[in-house]
């Protein structure tokens, strides 16, 4: 950041008083801009015990595939972000269930969340973020083609979840490799 979005002044870099971090702040109108780490939400949509994968027609990961996810809106709920994400790149309704993994990932400060999702029908399409969405089962999950460790963790947790018959919450961290 180099000028204040509040009024356009020139920001410095500093440690405010009683703060432990450097901050952007403007000495011009007084604030001070936090920047802090995003959520991304998303689902995990099953069909019978199979999974509903996209895969990607964007960068980052063009051509990997991934679980319906996306960056959270404001004034909209975690549950919401994760229905819209869904519905936005598979065309899927689906109806979501409890929250099924949350896994940091400081390096790039974001935290992804993913909720367990039932698909309310077959009606799915790619959107115009996917190249295609297919349903798999674990056998034939592309998973050297997974685009982000958080679905491939997710995934893993999913399929061994269902084998012991009881779905957790599961939390985690990935680190920069
Ligand atoms: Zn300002």
């Amino acid at each position: 950041m180099r000028f204040c979005p509040n009024c356009g002044a020139a920001v410095v870099k500093r440690v405010p008083p009683g703060d432990s971090l450097p901050r952007y702040v403007c000495d011009s109108c007084g604030d001070i801009h936090y920047q802090n780490p995003k959520l991304v939400v998303g689902t995990v949509p099953e069909w019978d015990g199979r999974l509903l994968l996209c895969r990607r027609a964007i960068e980052p990961r063009y051509g990997y595939w991934t679980l319906p996810a996306g960056f959270m809106e404001n004034d909209e709920t975690t549950a919401q972000a994760a229905l819209r994400e869904t519905l936005e790149e598979t065309g899927a309704q689906v109806e979501v269930a409890a929250p099924f993994s949350m896994i940091s990932v400081p390096h790039v400060n974001q935290v992804h969340l993913f909720y367990r999702a039932r698909l309310l029908d077959l009606e799915f399409r790619s959107g115009a973020e996917s190249l295609e969405v297919a349903l798999f089962e674990e056998a034939r999950v592309p998973w050297r083609e997974i685009a982000f460790r958080t679905v491939g963790l997710t995934l893993r947790h999913w399929f061994a979840d269902r084998r012991n018959g009881a779905f957790g919450f599961h939390t985690g961290d990935v680190a920069a490799r």
